[in-house]
Parts: C-alpha cells; structure tokens; sequence
C-alpha cells in the first residue's frame, strides 16, 4: 500500500510541476529568488523567517532586509546592528514579518553564530556533512526547529546541489498542512511531531522527507482546513477521511 501512496503523490508532484516550488515557481520575484539561492545567509534568513507567515513572505524577507539594511554582511549585522534594531527594520512598513520582534532576535542571533561559529558564512553548515548533522547543526540556531531544520535538507538538496548521501536521516516537515492530512488520513493516531515523523519513515524510509513536498502541496491546495476537496484528492482512496480529527487543529 506504501508504494501505491507514493506512486499517487508522485503523480500529483507532476501536475503541479515546479509552480508550487519556492525556488523554481513564480512565489518569488527573480530577484528574491536569486537572493535565496545565490548567498547561504539569505538562504539561512527565509528558513529562518519560515514560520506563522506564508512561504513567499518569509523567502522574499532576506532580500528585502537588505536592501532595508544596505548590505548584507553578517559581521556588519553582529557588529553594528541588534536584536531591536532588525525588529524596527522588519516592523516598518509595509511589514516584513507578522512577528518583528522574535525574527528581530532570530536573526540577529543567528548572524552572530554565523560569524563566530561559521566564518559569517552558511554554506559551512552543511558543507562536506550528513543530514544528521546537519539538521543538528541548525536546531542549534535559534528559531530553527526540527521542522525547519528537515525543511532545510530538502530545499538544500533538492534545490541548491547540496550532496547528501544519508536521506534517510531527512526527515518531513511537522507542518501544519502536513499534520492535517496525516491525521484525517490516519496515517497516524496524535497530532505530534514523533507521531508524524514517524509515520512518514514508516511511508517512505529510504527518504521520508521527500513526502514534504507533495503533502505541503496537497494540504493547500486539496486537503484544505475547511471545505477539502475529496473527490480531486490522489490519496482519496488510502484515507481514512477522518475531518473531525483537525477540528481544532492549529498552526
Ligand atoms: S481524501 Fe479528503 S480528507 Fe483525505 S487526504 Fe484527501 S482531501 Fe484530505
């Protein structure tokens, strides 16, 4: 039944190609997108950003801060700037962030690790490393969780080259849409992220992050908080269509 699942999100990742994606859709504009792509600290700041906003507020936020700040030097940001400072910049309008004040911190604490720990440069995290550590690595940050951190080893292997021979070790996104499906489907009994986590290696073990992808798009796009739309949906005949389950279920 596992390999049928697959084969049917498979399917589904084909019909929304690559609009869906944020580094190769058109959630971005080029310019946000190259940021993101081109320099490992703006890669480091979206992943960062990713959370309680949509996905292309958080990915286009590291290349408008620069542009608020004048550079983007993370030395320049531990040195010069601070928590305070990086919140007024993100609260002024139009607002970069629905929560100025904890990205403020986040990311001004995370160009400091960049610099003492990592030469001011990313691309260090996860050069030459496993997914262990790299996930490791980035839950060390603060603001980054396991979410994000499984988030990151998709994105940088999928979409930046990142070589990562232990995808096993990748692990789903405990995201809010990927929760939700888990759950009316019954792909596991509790909203939590062990429930989950687990259920997407006991889906896919040789690489459950790859799942990541496909819910996330199902989630918004099918499997909706209200209203989903079941007779479009390619897991229909897999789920358990348990709705009630995520009545109250939150971000
Ligand atoms: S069949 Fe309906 S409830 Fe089940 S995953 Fe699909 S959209 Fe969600």
């Amino acid at each position: 039944e596992n390999k049928d699942i697959l084969n049917a999100l498979q399917n589904y990742e084909m019909t929304f190609g690559t609009s869906e994606n944020i580094f190769n859709g058109g959630l971005l504009t080029d310019a946000e997108r190259d940021f993101v792509m081109r320099d490992s600290n703006a890669f480091l700041f979206g992943l960062i950003a990713d959370q309680s906003v949509k996905a292309e507020t958080a990915w286009s936020l590291p290349y408008k801060l620069a542009q608020r700040l004048g550079h983007f030097s993370m030395q320049k940001i531990a040195k010069e700037s601070s928590s305070e400072k990086i919140g007024t910049l993100l609260r002024t309008k139009p607002a970069l962030h629905r929560y100025p004040g904890n990205m403020g911190r986040y990311l001004w604490s995370a160009a400091e690790r960049l610099t003492s720990e990592y030469d001011g440069c990313a691309e260090n995290i996860w050069g030459n490393v496993t997914a262990m550590e790299i996930v490791e690595r980035l839950e060390a940050f603060s603001g980054i969780s396991h979410k994000k951190a499984s988030l990151a080893c998709l994105l940088l292997w999928r979409d930046l080259g990142v070589e990562i021979s232990d995808k096993e070790n990748i692990d789903i996104a405990y995201d809010v849409h990927i929760r939700r499906i888990f759950l009316r489907a019954g792909f596991c009994e509790k909203d939590t992220l062990k429930d989950v986590t687990e259920a997407a290696r006991r889906l896919n073990p040789k690489f459950p992050g790859y799942l990541t992808s496909p819910f996330w798009a199902l989630g918004r796009n099918i499997c909706r908080p209200t209203e989903p739309l079941c007779g479009q949906c390619p897991i229909r005949p897999f789920c358990a269509r348990r709705l009630d389950k995520t009545e109250n279920l939150r971000a």
